[in-house]
């Protein structure tokens, strides 16, 4: 893979401040019911505002330190490495605090709605994982919490229902449409602007009305940020030549792109479960708030994604990555079940890591680059391993003994 220039958007940064209307490009937007417009316009001003303060970063920075683990490590995988004749280093977020990046936005998230005078988080839950993670911010804030999730989610993650209640969250099962992660976005959604006054909506990825896809990525960026002088450290001051990262919403990709998409030729890819490839086989709509990628019908209707790692499987992709794809920075491809299971198989074998299913993807997609020669011998690749699999094991038991 070659680094090819990238035209750079007018007077700006490729991941600089999308401006009071929250277009990437033709993406984005907020299309929002009038109701919700000012609670929208609100949390913009707010976050405006504390991210240009520093004591509030400051804040953050300190929780995600004391806290949160951070800065997460860059591990270089001498092993895998070797295997693949490409050199492998990982940036760790499996090792910060409750296993994944998701904590980076919900503290983020959680300390802008007490600066706004807020003492309720709400959140949308589809495998549970961002539920749970909001449900944990609630609780080292002294926040109350409550989740909504698809009345099917709620049944088949019950093990992170429990989870969330002995967070002290509630959680409340949503019984409309597909009884799944959209619908519960769009309760959430209503239940904000029932009670804006008291409520902060903590949305999980870089989706949704402005400002969410881009305060998600400015809290997510500290992965991206680490990395880059971490990778200078060990690389004698070079970048890695290919970052890639797993991508649902988006976030983890977003936050770790951001340290390299404007100043450095690291080449991006965002790896997509094969089943739910909002930017390989969806087609620009509105869903949510934003207008981006969507798995959709020819009638417009929203198809349900279909992936082993739940927390990939949602029918859409943030609405910055539908730019950078149309800009031509990053690559987006997709990953399928199979070369996932082998690739979690392999870091475990190899480094002695068993990666969250979402990020046994972005393993999966190099596994495959390197076997073809697409990434040629030597190359240097930055994989964001998003999350620890010890959620996953019992799944992935499963799912080998069914292949035998
Ligand atoms: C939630 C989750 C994801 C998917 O979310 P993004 O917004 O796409 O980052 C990926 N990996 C892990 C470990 C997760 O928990």
């Amino acid at each position: 893979m070659t680094a090819r220039p990238t035209p750079r958007p007018a007077g700006g940064r490729i991941m600089g401040d999308p401006g009071p209307t929250g277009r990437f490009g033709s993406f984005g937007g907020r299309f929002v019911p009038e109701s919700l417009v000012p609670a929208c316009l609100e949390l913009e001003a707010a976050f405006r505002s504390a991210w240009a303060d520093p004591a509030f970063r400051a804040e953050l920075a300190a929780i995600l330190h004391h806290y949160g683990g951070r800065p997460t490590p860059v591990t270089e995988c001498a092993r895998l490495s070797a295997e693949l004749g490409v050199r492998v280093l990982l940036k760790r977020e499996d090792l910060a605090h409750t296993g994944s990046h998701k904590l980076n936005n919900v503290v983020g998230q959680g300390l802008l709605a007490r600066r706004m005078g807020k003492h309720r988080l709400i959140a949308e839950t589809g495998a549970g994982q961002h539920g749970v993670a909001t449900a944990t911010a609630a609780a080292l804030l002294g926040m109350e919490c409550v989740v909504y999730m698809g009345e099917v989610d709620t049944r088949r993650q019950e093990l992170n229902v429990f989870r969330m209640e002995l967070l002290g969250a509630e959680v409340r099962a949503v019984t409309s449409g597909s009884r799944t992660l959209k619908d519960a976005v769009n309760e959430a959604l209503r239940a904000w602007v029932a009670d804006v006054a008291d409520t902060h909506y903590c949305l999980g990825s870089v989706m949704g009305p402005h400002p969410y896809p881009w305060m998600v990525r400015e809290f997510q960026r500290v992965i991206g940020e680490e990395a880059r002088g971490q990778c200078r450290e060990l690389l004698g001051g070079s970048d890695p030549d290919v970052v890639v990262a797993c991508a649902g919403g988006g976030s983890n990709a977003a936050g770790i792109f951001a340290g390299f998409a404007d100043d450095s030729d690291a080449g991006l890819v965002a790896v997509e479960a094969a089943g739910g490839a909002a930017l390989t086989a969806g087609i620009p709509g509105v869903l949510h708030g934003m207008r981006s990628a969507l798995l959709q019908d020819e009638a417009g209707q929203i198809l349900e994604a279909e992936s082993i790692s739940a927390g990939l499987d949602y029918p859409g992709i943030g609405p910055e990555h539908a730019h950078l794809a149309e800009l031509g920075r990053a690559r987006y491809v997709a990953a399928g079940d199979g070369a996932v299971l082998d690739a979690f198989q392999l870091l475990a074998r190899t480094e002695g890591i068993l990666p969250a299913l979402e990020s046994a993807h972005a393993v999966a997609w190099v596994v495959a680059a390197a076997a073809s020669g697409e990434l040629a011998p030597g190359t240097t690749v930055l994989i964001n391993l998003s999350g620890r699999g010890d959620k996953d094991v019992a799944q992935v038991r499963d799912l080998l003994r069914g292949r035998r």
